[in-house]
């Protein structure tokens, strides 16, 4: 059917995406299939996340919870209607929604039947509200614990030398599973900048997994779409990346380029 057509922007581009994870991962000497992108909706429209799971792809991101809740709820909506149709593929048993963004204690509830991994626990509170709120009859909250490497007051996270204690508290929570460590790159392309963030990123990462008692300790969550690449080649497993695949914000300067190029 689409043999005719152009593969859309949105196509080219994750595409693009895919190809230099790959390349990044074989620079570090590692498997691209161990790579696993996870493709943040933040500024997507419901179009463009339904053409993505037409191209097969599984796995998104969200910042903001209400928003997670809109574009899920649409999504599935999407997934029932198609199989009503008569796809028989099971997409809908395999889309599955990662949270991202920092969570509000009061809004934990939702989080369990919804989000196949959290990637921003950056308290104890959390943990404990998390925990609180998970119900027993089912899967355990899988989590990752956001790390702030640098100590920036603007941005959450946990300090370096806090993350293990967390980690300790939290494996006595029986509702919650810790996978690993999420963070996120100064601001700025400079890889000279950024590499050793990544760099100490990782080390803290492995060290916390060799003391570990956590039984799959594997998720190390870093790179976004200035700076995926490098985090990869520094030992990131998961990257998230919005814009790279789904263009910029504003749907305005889209069209005005979109004209701009014909
Ligand atoms: C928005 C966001 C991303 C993706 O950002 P892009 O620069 O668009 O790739 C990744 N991680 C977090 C925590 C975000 O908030």
């Amino acid at each position: 059917m689409s043999d005719l057509r152009k593969p859309s922007e949105l196509a080219v581009r994750y595409d693009a995406v895919q190809k230099r994870i790959a390349a990044a991962a074989q620079r570090s000497g590692r498997d691209p299939e161990s790579i696993h992108l996870v493709a943040v909706t933040k500024y997507a429209s419901l179009a463009q996340v339904r053409e993505l799971l037409e191209l097969g792809h599984m796995d998104f991101g969200e910042s903001r919870m209400q928003h997670m809740l809109q574009i899920s709820a649409q999504v599935q909506e999407y997934l029932d209607r198609r199989r009503e149709l008569g796809h028989v593929d099971g997409m809908a048993d395999r889309v599955r929604w990662h949270f991202i963004g920092h969570l509000q204690r009061n809004k934990v509830r939702r989080i369990q039947a919804l989000c196949r991994l959290v990637h921003s626990v950056d308290s104890l509170r959390l943990a404990e509200e998390i925990q609180s709120s998970a119900k027993e009859d089912q899967p355990p909250v899988e989590v990752l614990v956001q790390v702030n490497m640098l100590g920036d007051k603007d941005k959450h996270g946990v300090a370096p030398a806090a993350v293990s204690h967390l980690i300790d508290q939290m494996s006595t929570m029986p509702d919650l599973r810790v996978r690993g460590l999420m963070c996120m790159g100064p601001q700025s392309e400079d890889p000279q900048l950024l590499r050793p963030v990544f760099e100490r990123a990782y080390e803290l990462f492995d060290e916390v997994a060799k003391e570990s008692t956590a039984e799959r300790f594997d998720v190390l969550s870093m790179g976004m779409t200035q700076d995926f690449e490098v985090a990869i080649e520094c030992g990131a497993n998961v990257v998230r990346v919005g814009s790279a695949i789904f263009g910029t914000a504003d749907p305005d300067k889209v069209e005005a380029e979109a004209a701009g190029a014909s």
